[in-house]
């Protein structure tokens, strides 16, 4: 299909300083658990989204001196020269698909702890430092030597970055994070020197590096400046009136404008928590400050919307960090007119959870994220099938359907066998959730894609049976058939059945998903699970009108969600909805009208009057068809049938991405010898035993 002409001005070039970008695809700067630990492919990853069309395709966050480290967190270094030959790998794959290369160097000031190197943490001001995790450590005071030596340390880094061949060079002061940032904000600048007080005075510091950061390298690389326009804390914090002011009085000093909310959370909001396009309000007007070129991100997925914004003159180019990970190709579908077949991220944010628990970025849309080196997925190319062989394909869950449509891509004649009459498995009824309705694009870009293949059959309303299976004579089957939540108790902190008095309402999220609410007024939500689905049940009841008490063992509700930078907006939605949360309390068992709760620590003994419980605990994988059929293994021969292999939740249950990974692994592994475990089944880089003088 033909490119709508509408969209033609996504694909003009921009003049940025002295390169030119492509198009109006721009990848921002983030972050992905890989960093210095895991190069090549990082560097891999960030080459697929150049293959996939982004204009400029930017590193994360780069330590650019020892002295401001951010551990634990795995970013990349730009410490000495010997940093250098990573981030040319990076820089090269990059270039050899025709986009430029950026970098985001960061002196992260008193935003790291300095774990790793031990150096005394600076900042503007005597303050603790501002981290996830209150480390108790503080950042002192700079001096006029100690800023003499930032700037000095920043020109080495840009030089270096220069060196190893990136075409634009950032000076970073955004998302809360960094010494330019505190510089910036009278919250952390609290000096009475030339470089505190006043705006012009705050502005000093990021207006004497980015000409000095120009003047190194600014005949051939661009110098964007990345700021964020507010940081939602009204006056108190940097707000958008006064930003203006600040992006002002540097004008057109910068090639670029890179502009954000702070802090990360803000910018990286979660599709419960923001719309597509939430920044659109803050970053309007800015261009109207500078003749350079803007880049914003929103999350954006929707082409008209893209589109709109070029034209109405919010930005130059479409930043985009989430949307390149859940489909590097988004670009390259959008000039083909392909719109359909883009993995539209849903905002999850379970790439961002890579970071936070410094595991390789994953994303639920993309399987392949993170795996483009270490295991040689590509999330457009898939190779041929190697035998004739049917697959017959158990539950139409993201598992199921991830499975089915990468077979079918691989040539395979695939049988999906779905129980119920809808597509989608968990997602469709997590969907309708408060706030969850964007997860639905996980069915959504699957059953498209099955659609386009006449090999991939979905037969509905097939409840399959061992007995079924083995009649039908299909050589491989996978058992894609999900989970179902426990009513018994047993999670994290039982591991055998609690008592339950008979006759006592007690429901799991699964029955509430399905439909069923319980009677009566008084409902406690306990949550032993700790990502969302506890606090979203809660939230469920309470619009429902019940006088909700949310209950966990941990210190907060959902605390998992931390990673996904939700916890916050999940509990202040919660205490906005009524509900009352009570923290270090286990449910001990379930009595006639009452739940017995104990503290975690002391074990004190807490009787609360309730008509019904909703136990957020651990799910059961329904593998009982896997079960039966390995019972009668001696048939499978003359049925024709070779091998069953049980994946996703009905193997073990985790997250919508675990579920889309294993279906996607199941595609890619089909056929391959089977992995007994004594190679790794994937790549890893190991550090070369040789010290740094
Ligand atoms: P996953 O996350 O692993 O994809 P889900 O629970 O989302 O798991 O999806 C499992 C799907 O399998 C559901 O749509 C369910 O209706 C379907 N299913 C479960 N058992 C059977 C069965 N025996 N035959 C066909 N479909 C089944
Ligand atoms: Fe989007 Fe979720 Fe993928 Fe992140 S993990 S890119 S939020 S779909």
């Amino acid at each position: 299909m033909p490119r709508d002409p509408s969209h033609d001005i996504l694909f003009e070039p921009v003049q940025i300083g002295p390169v030119t970008a492509r198009n109006r695809f721009y990848q921002v700067p983030h972050c992905n658990g890989m960093g210095y630990r895991d190069p090549t492919a990082l560097a891999t990853m960030r080459g697929m989204k150049a293959e996939g069309g982004w204009a400029v395709v930017c590193t994360e966050q780069v330590e650019l001196h020892y002295s401001s480290d951010i551990t634990p967190f795995i970013e990349l270094r730009l410490w000495d020269d010997r940093d250098i030959p990573a981030l040319s790998r990076m820089a090269d794959k990059i270039h050899e698909h025709g986009a430029l290369a950026g970098i985001e160097l960061a002196y992260n000031g008193m935003n790291g702890p300095n774990l790793y190197s031990r150096e005394v943490p600076m900042g503007p001001a005597h303050l603790p430092v501002a981290t996830f995790s209150y480390d108790p450590v503080q950042a002192r005071q700079m001096d006029r030597t100690d800023i003499a030596n930032v700037r000095r340390w920043h020109l080495d880094a840009v030089k270096r970055a220069k060196r190893a061949g990136f075409d634009l060079i950032y000076v970073y002061a955004a998302h809360s994070l960094g010494f330019l940032h505190h510089f910036l904000s009278r919250r952390y600048n609290t000096r009475t020197d030339d470089y505190g007080g006043s705006l012009e005075n705050r502005v000093r510091l990021l207006r004497e590096i980015t000409e000095e950061t120009k003047a190194a390298v600014g005949d051939t690389c661009a110098v964007p400046v990345r700021i964020s326009v507010d940081e939602l804390l009204g006056e108190g914090g940097l707000y958008k009136e006064e930003v203006e002011d600040m992006i002002a009085m540097m004008a057109d000093l910068p090639d670029l404008w890179d502009v954000t909310l702070a802090g990360w959370e803000n910018d990286s909001v979660t599709s419960r928590f923001g719309e597509e396009g939430a920044q659109e309000p803050f970053i309007n007007g800015i261009k109207r400050l500078t003749t350079k070129p803007v880049v914003g991100v929103g999350r954006y997925t929707s082409v008209d919307r893209m589109a709109s914004l070029v034209r109405k003159g919010v930005i130059d180019l479409i930043g985009a960090a989430r949307p390149s990970i859940a489909d590097p190709f988004l670009p390259k579908k959008l000039e083909e007119g392909r719109i359909d077949d883009i993995r539209e991220c849903i905002g999850c944010n379970i790439c961002v959870s890579g970071d936070f628990t410094q595991s390789p970025l994953r994303c639920t849309q993309n399987p392949t994220m993170g795996e483009e080196w270490r295991k040689g997925w590509h999330p457009e190319k898939i190779r041929a099938k190697t035998t004739d062989k049917p697959v017959l394909i158990v539950g139409a869950g993201p598992t199921g359907l991830e499975a089915a449509q990468a077979l079918g891509k691989r040539g395979y004649d695939v049988m999906l066998a779905e129980g119920s009459t809808q597509l989608g498995g968990r997602v469709a009824l997590e969907a309708k959730l408060p706030g969850l309705a964007a997860w639905i694009r996980v069915k959504d870009y699957r059953e498209l894609q099955i659609r386009q293949l006449p090999n991939v059959e979905v037969f509905f309303d097939s409840q399959l049976t061992a007995d079924h299976i083995l009649e039908f004579g299909v050589p491989r089957v996978a058992i894609a058939t999900g989970s179902t939540w426990r009513r018994d108790g047993v999670g994290h902190a039982h591991t055998q059945p609690i008592s339950i008095a008979p006759g006592m309402q007690v429901l799991s999220p699964t029955d509430i998903m399905q439909g069923t609410l319980p009677t009566g007024k008084r409902v406690l939500v306990w949550d032993d699970d700790h990502y969302y689905m506890g606090g979203i049940m809660a939230e469920k009841l309470a619009e429902s009108g019940f006088d909700t008490l949310y209950a966990t063992p941990a210190s907060e509700a959902s605390t998992w969600t931390r990673n996904t930078m939700e916890q916050h907006f999940i509990q202040k939605r919660m205490l906005e909805k009524g509900i009352t949360i009570r923290s270090f309390l286990s449910l001990d068992s379930i009595g006639a009208g009452e739940a017995v709760m104990q503290c975690v620590f002391t074990g004190r003994e807490e009787r609360i009057a309730v008509d019904a419980v909703v136990l957020v605990t651990a799910r059961k994988p329904n593998d009982e068809l896997a079960t039966q059929l390995r019972a009668r293994q001696a048939e499978w021969a003359d049925a024709g049938l070779e091998a069953v292999t049980v994946i996703g939740d009905a193997l073990a249950p985790a997250t919508i991405a675990h579920a889309t990974y294993a279906g996607h692994r199941f595609a890619e592994e089909l056929d391959e010898a089977p992995h007994d475990g004594s190679f790794l089944p994937f790549r890893r880089e190991i550090t070369e035993l040789i010290p740094t003088p």
